[in-house]
C-alpha cells in the first residue's frame, strides 16, 4: 500500500493526496488530509542524499553500457550528463517522496 502510494507520488500520511501537482512544483499541504509536507526549514536536505543515490542508480547502467561498448571518456561524460539531465525531474520528485515516506514511518504525523 505504501509502496504503491510512493510510486504514485502520494501523501505519506493518507496515501491519497498528490504531492506534486506539476512536474517540479510541490503542494505545501496535502490536498486530502492537509498535513504540511515541509515540517521545518531545511526539511528536504535529506532528500538531496537520496537524490545522489537515485542519480547513481540512473547513471550506473549507462556507465556499464558505455564501458561494454568501449566508449571514450568524453562520450561517457556527455552521455551520462544527458541521462542525468533527463532523469533529474524524476530524481527530484522521487527523492522528496522517498524522504517524506521514510520520515512518516520514523515520526508519523499526529492524526
Ligand atoms: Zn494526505
Amino acid at each position: 500500500m505504501r509502496v504503491k502510494a510512493l510510486l504514485r507520488l502520494r501523501c505519506p500520511h493518507c496515501l491519497e493526496g498528490e504531492i506534486f501537482p506539476r512536474l517540479l512544483t510541490m503542494h505545501e499541504n496535502c490536498p486530502v488530509c492537509g498535513i504540511q509536507y515541509e515540517r521545518e526549514e531545511g526539511y528536504f536536505m535529506m532528500s538531496i542524499f537520496i537524490g545522489y543515490v537515485l542519480g547513481g542508480a540512473a547513471a550506473l547502467p549507462t556507465i556499464l553500457l558505455l564501458l561494454w561498448l568501449q566508449a571514450g571518456l568524453w562520450v561517457h561524460i556527455v552521455v551520462v550528463s544527458l541521462v542525468l539531465l533527463l532523469c533529474s525531474p524524476f530524481i527530484f520528485r522521487y527523492a522528496r517522496a522517498i524522504w517524506l515516506h521514510i520520515d512518516e514511518l520514523i515520526d508519523p504525523h499526529s492524526p
